[in-house]
């Protein structure tokens, strides 16, 4: 393969824009490829090379590179009819009540233009609600480029995780191991009337994929109800992925207060949204006193394709054809790696994937969660699947990005390029292509 305007584009990025880029993932190493277009579930760089392509815009290309036709038309006649007129519009009122009828927790929603904004909202509006300021997240839990969650350690100690945030600001952030529910009792055992919200991806998906151990979610349920607390679920890059229609919190079984959305529900446009109960999200302005507002909130294009990319979903076989897919990928990566490195992990659910390069897991594949890591408690491999961000953290990262990922690409596979982000099968993937692809990971493992 040829890299030449790949190369020479990044070296010219890289007097122009800080790393070369507009968002941190992006520079890969040594440059990344520059997209000159997509082609169904592949893209084309700017030096011609084809690659099936498993990043997906890092999760909002339900449907690959090609929108289905209805997204399409849809987003020409909105962009050459307006494209945005700072005045409601119907199809943003559509594009609402079609997810309030399909989302178990959202009576109402608010639309803005990023998941880092729909979870910024989302703090304001629970400790506006509460009249509370700390909030419970995660470790290794990410909810996008926020002052709020951008905090490292634990809850005696936290701290910011980036320069730019004062450490006062990180004090009202308490941050816990995922999947440990006696962590959650302890934080609000010494905190809960201070606790307006706990901020939760369902599964962890910014961080290898970890899936919930059994009950985790229905105990912080309990602990948000018994403390007068709000109960968020960062959907951003689950909503409309896992669970179908119904998100995440449809295959839990847990309906949180809030949920923040991103990625797919503006069908390939920038996009968030927070919804939830009529009587929480009522709280901001103008209906209620939580100061939130944005120029190109609900804009006319987004709200197009997002709907129409929800139709076409619940009319179609849509989340069939990835679910099975994302399967058949899961599994035969989990029989390529008895044969060849039975300690990593493979992770993931409906079309999501990855493989953990953990360190140790058992020699042997008998009787294990097919498909990936569920964390059923009799599954052999149970202790050694990661169940927290350190978990994955702990995972030999290095050789993802430096051999793995590279040999991967090689092949003409792109996978996300550090061991952390999640990759995801689309509509326009083919049973030929996830031969092809576990044909690479054979050469690649
Ligand atoms: C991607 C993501 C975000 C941030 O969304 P942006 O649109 O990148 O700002 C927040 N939370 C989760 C869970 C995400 O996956």
């Amino acid at each position: 393969m040829n890299h030449e305007r790949s190369r020479d584009l990044y070296d010219r990025a890289l007097s122009v824009l800080p790393g070369g880029v507009n968002s941190s993932v992006r520079a890969t190493q040594p440059y990344p490829p520059f997209v000159a277009r997509g082609d169904g579930a592949h893209v084309v760089d700017a030096d011609g090379n084809r690659y099936l392509d498993y990043v997906m815009g890092y999760g909002p290309l339900l449907y690959g590179h090609d929108a289905p036709e209805p997204v399409q038309s849809a987003v020409q006649k909105f962009a050459s009819e307006g494209p945005m007129y700072g005045m409601p519009t119907e199809v943003e009122v559509e594009h609402a009540e079609f997810v309030a009828r399909h989302v178990p927790s959202v009576e109402m929603i608010r639309f803005v233009n990023s998941g880092t904004e729909a979870t910024v909202s989302a703090v304001r509006l629970a400790r506006g609600y509460t009249g509370r300021d700390k909030i419970v997240v995660m470790q290794g839990g990410y909810h996008g480029a926020q002052e709020s969650t951008l905090v490292a350690g634990g809850p005696e100690n936290p701290r910011p995780s980036t320069p730019g945030i004062p450490p006062e600001f990180a004090k009202h952030t308490l941050p816990i191991p995922f999947n440990d529910p006696a962590a959650a009792e302890a934080v609000f055992e010494e905190h809960g009337d201070d606790i307006a919200a706990v901020l939760v991806e369902p599964i962890l998906a910014n961080k290898g994929i970890v899936m919930p151990v059994d009950g985790y979610h229905q105990r912080l349920r309990e602990l948000c109800d018994d403390h007068g607390s709000l109960l968020v679920f960062d959907e951003v890059i689950t909503g409309f992925r896992v669970g179908g229609l119904g998100c995440a919190q449809s295959t839990f079984g847990v309906t949180p207060d809030v949920t923040t959305f991103g990625k797919i529900i503006g069908g390939g446009f920038p996009v968030g949204a927070i919804g939830g109960k009529a009587e929480i999200i009522e709280r901001f302005t103008p209906a209620g006193d939580v100061f939130q507002s944005g120029t190109f909130s609900g804009h006319p294009v987004t709200m197009a394709a997002g709907h129409e990319y929800l139709k076409f979903a619940a009319e179609n076989d849509v989340y069939e054809h990835v679910n099975r897919l994302g399967r058949r990928l899961r599994e035969g990566v989990e029989d390529l790696l008895e044969d060849r490195a039975p300690e990593y992990t493979v992770v993931g659910t409906d079309s999501m994937f990855k493989t953990v390069f953990t360190r140790d897991a058992p020699g042997s594949f008998e009787d294990h969660c097919e498909g990936g890591c569920r964390q059923r408690d009799s599954c052999p491999r149970f202790d050694a699947c990661p169940k927290t961000g350190a978990d994955v953290a702990a995972a030999e990262t290095g050789r993802w990005e430096r051999i793995f990922w590279q040999e991967m690409k090689a092949q003409g596979v792109l996978l996300t390029a550090n061991q952390f982000e999640s990759q995801f099968v689309s509509y326009a993937h083919t049973d030929e292509d996830i031969e092809e692809t576990l044909e690479a990971y054979k050469t690649a493992l």
